[in-house]
């Protein structure tokens, strides 16, 4: 091919090339000084090299401006260069995004500040997506942004490369690797924490991920990479550790204790999960609470209300509903029910499957199995489903998808708020419905909720605000910063709860059980503690030895609403050694079942006649399953 121009630029390496030009390759052009540029219209090669002059990637692009100087030297002498066409190198490092930084409403804690405070607790959003920290200021909540200016870090590990330089990435560099990288990128990891690997949901969602999931030491749902297996709780350590550092960076303190908050439907083993995940990151975990609890927190914080809300959580993967009692500092909750596969990244997939179809009608190919462009596409899909929050149409634009047969294959479209509707409103009618049965739970009728709180990035498209609306004849608050909210109240509830005595904050919380203790008996799951009782809750049950032959007190216990064993989620069992002669005379053994203000739950089963007492406890024990590497200062690589 002719070329009007041939451009070698120099670069010191691979990173040099990847931290200076990726914008360039993401935006599909250059600018080129030179004070006589080749005409209009002229094909260029650019070419990266090495100080060794070997090439590191080529790009063809043509000339779109130029400017020739009119004395010699001047700045803005030279070519605007539009890639045409990019080697594999290229197209790969195209692929990079910076995070946009969003907006902030709320008060945001950005300098140093000076007085230590051994009693200081933090707040935790540890979301699906992106998770958060927030602290008591001078008895008023803030979140705590990084020293870039991030007020929310992404909820993504990256497992480097083996070998002893490995890295793990976390945050945004971590996201900025997702796109090279997938299978290497752990992102959503707060889906399966906690899950048995046999678990429904494993079977069900596990393909979605780009990474490998595989069973962890204690039978929970890790990640394998490179044959190495990484327990979830570690993927969880890994984000709440940089959160750590954030503070610890942005404070010029190190923070030790934390409130955390979880789904409202998170079950024991979940919680028990995220606690030991705090645990490894170094954090001294005060206590767990729901993420729309913490909400109505946030909401309800200083403005001495007598209301009955309902918290509308939609995050990036799960979804809550629940409805509260405030009263002054008094806070109850009267019932909640979610869904932990329901979120933003589900009208993702719709709109990614839309442009996927696309692209393979247009052009004969389906990219659906690559990796990179998955990923790439998914992005552009959810960058197109915000900006339909704020307009009617939306540009989707993804250059150097592939190279077709007439030259590269670009991803150029739009979007109508009208076909996104339609193609996500099943994802809105199922969240009304968990809506609908939390009202059923809470008896009351939608007239006596005062006000509808909206929670969680994705419950900005428009379509939730009218959906809700029309259910409730009256426009949902916005009155809680979508991102923030969840933090700012585990921040309250910190200082509120344990010390920070200067911080004057009060507040008074009870939580709810999510769903019901079972105890398997003759073939039926008896609840021994019902759904929304309020915690902590205590109760205790007599076991009999079954049928005269067994030599067993034996206790099943499940999490669930159904009366079938079979058809609620499994916690575990306990056992006690018999005698017929017991069993004979029906003698009892007494189990104790405890629910903490957390929602975790301990079990004790204490023999009739010599008082030996067996326990059950969900949270996972010291060590297990035992993390690969130890969460430190030198794995991280960290914002700022
Ligand atoms: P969260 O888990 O609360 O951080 O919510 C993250 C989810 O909110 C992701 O799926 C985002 O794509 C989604 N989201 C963030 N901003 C917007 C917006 N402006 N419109 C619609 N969805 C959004």
């Amino acid at each position: 091919m002719e070329f009007g121009a041939r451009v070698r630029i120099r670069v010191a390496g691979k990173k040099e090339l990847e931290d200076r030009y990726a914008a360039n390759l993401s935006a599909g052009g250059i600018f080129i000084r030179d004070d006589r540029p080749p005409a209009v219209g002229s094909k260029v090669l650019i070419e990266f090299v090495l100080p060794d002059g070997s090439a590191l990637c080529r790009i063809e692009g043509k000339v779109v401006r130029a400017k020739p100087a009119d004395v010699a030297g001047e700045k803005t002498a030279g070519m605007g260069v539009e890639f045409m066409q990019l080697d594999e190198f290229a197209r790969q490092l195209a692929a990079y995004r910076t995070p946009p930084k969003e907006a902030s409403e709320t008060k945001v804690i950005e300098e140093l500040t000076d007085a230590a405070q051994a009693d200081e607790v933090v707040g935790i959003d540890l979301g699906t997506t992106n998770s958060c920290i927030a602290l008591v200021h001078n008895g008023s909540p803030q979140i705590i942004a990084s020293m870039s200016g991030f007020d929310t870090l992404p909820s993504v590990v990256f497992v480097g490369d083996k070998g002893k330089d490995k890295k793990v990435l976390t945050g945004h560099k971590a996201v900025e690797r997702m796109i090279l990288e997938p299978a290497r990128a752990i992102y959503g990891a707060k889906r399966f924490i906690g899950r048995p690997f046999v678990s429904r949901e494993v079977r069900t969602f596990g393909h979605f991920f780009h990474y490998e999931l595989a069973e962890g030491q204690n039978g929970f749902t890790a990640v394998k990479i490179d044959g190495e297996v990484y327990p979830l709780e570690w993927v969880g350590a890994c984000i709440l550790a940089h959160l750590k550092q954030i503070a610890k960076k942005t404070l010029g303190r190190d923070i030790k204790k934390a409130v955390i908050t979880v789904p409202a439907y998170f079950g024991e083993t979940q919680r028990a999960a995220v606690r030991h995940a705090g645990k490894l990151a170094g954090l001294d975990v005060q206590r767990l609470i729901s993420e729309p609890t913490a909400a109505a927190v946030a909401f309800g914080f200083g403005r001495a209300l007598d209301k009955t809300i309902l918290v509308y959580d939609l995050g990036g993967g799960t979804f809550d509903a629940s409805i509260l009692k405030i009263h002054g500092d008094r806070m109850e909750v009267l019932a909640t029910d979610g869904d932990a596969f329901l979120g933003g990244s589900d009208f993702d997939d719709r709109v990614t499957e839309l442009l996927f179809a696309n692209i393979e009608r247009s052009n004969g190919v389906d990219y659906r199995k690559d990796p990179v462009t998955v990923q790439r596409v998914r992005f552009a899909a959810e960058l197109a489903k915000k900006q339909l929050s704020e307009a009617k149409i939306a540009m989707i634009d993804v250059p150097y998808i592939g190279q077709g047969t007439d030259g590269p294959i670009n991803l150029n479209t739009t979007l109508e708020v009208e076909l996104f509707e339609s193609l996500t409103e099943d994802l809105v009618t199922r969240t009304l419905q968990i809506v609908e049965n939390t009202l059923k739970m809470a008896g009351l009728k939608s007239s006596q909720i005062d006000e509808v709180v909206l929670v969680g990035g994705q419950s900005r498209s428009p379509i939730i605000g009218r959906r809700l609306a029309e259910r409730f004849g009256k426009k949902p608050s916005r009155g809680v910063h979508p991102d923030h909210a969840v933090a700012l109240g585990a921040a309250i509830v910190g200082a509120a709860a344990f010390g920070q005595a200067a911080s004057k904050v009060s507040l008074d919380l009870t939580d709810i059980l999510p769903a019901a203790i079972r105890v398997a008996q003759g073939g039926e799951a008896k609840a021994v503690l019902e759904r929304g009782k309020p915690l902590p809750a205590e109760a205790t049950f007599d076991i009999e030895t079954s049928a005269g032959k067994t030599k067993e007190f034996v206790a099943s216990l499940y999490r669930g609403d159904a009366s079938k064993p079979e058809e609620n989620e499994l916690l575990g069992q306990v056992k006690l050694p018999s005698t017929i002669a017991l069993a004979l005379t029906k003698t009892k053994a007494t189990l104790t079942l405890k629910v903490s203000e957390d929602g975790l739950m301990s079990v004790t089963l204490k023999h009739p006649l010599t008082d030996e007492v067996q326990t059950l406890s969900v949270a996972l024990k010291e060590g297990t399953p035992a993390p690969i590497d130890m969460v430190s200062d030198a794995d991280l690589i960290v914002e700022g």
